[in-house]
């Protein structure tokens, strides 16, 4: 079956937009980066399509408090594993420096790699997300996990690349 993997760094919405898929409270969501405990998946259903979803974010072995380097290492365990792959990055705080490297990395594959904007909640955010377009992507998406904006027209291409 394929696995479709959510990477991005830590806080950014991981969890909430896995939960939002597979319409479960599943992954952990909290306030405090680093939450998910490991690599999470769940066989789920959309539109009539049957695939592997991953939440990423969880410790690996190493300094547990090194986000930057355990994002870097999700990121390439996500791409060694799966079909493709949903970037997530968050409006509210804007882009990093994190983003842009995770992103680098991501463009090295020839895998699908969907470039998402979440907490885009409403009209300010979407401004917010404008700033995205830096990373140079073909495609941006603009989605909030919290509400479920976007996710569907997000999920339809993920659904179409597989
Ligand atoms: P992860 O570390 O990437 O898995 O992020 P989480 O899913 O744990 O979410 C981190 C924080 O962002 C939590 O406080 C969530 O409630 C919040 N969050 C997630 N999605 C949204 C969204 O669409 N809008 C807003 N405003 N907050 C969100
Ligand atoms: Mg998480």
């Amino acid at each position: 079956m394929s696995v479709v993997a959510i990477v991005g760094r830590p806080n950014v919405g991981k969890s909430t937009l896995f939960n939002r898929i597979c319409r479960r409270r599943q992954a952990l969501v909290d306030d405090f980066p680093g939450v998910t405990r490991d690599r999470l998946t769940t066989s789920v259903e959309v539109e009539g399509r049957r695939f592997v979803l991953m939440d990423t974010g969880g410790f690996l072995s190493g300094d547990p408090t090194d986000f930057a380097e355990q994002t870097r290492r999700q990121v390439l365990l996500a791409l060694d594993e799966a079909d493709a792959i949903i970037f997530l990055a968050d409006a509210k705080a804007g882009l990093h420096p994190g983003d842009e490297e995770l992103v680098n990395i991501l463009r090295r594959s020839d895998k699908p790699v969907f470039y998402a904007v979440n907490k885009v909640d409403g009209r300010e955010q979407e401004i917010h997300a404008a700033e995205f377009f830096g990373l140079g992507t073909d495609r941006l998406y603009s989605v909030s996990a919290a509400h479920g904006y976007g996710v569907r027209e997000l999920l339809e291409d993920v659904i179409a690349a597989l």
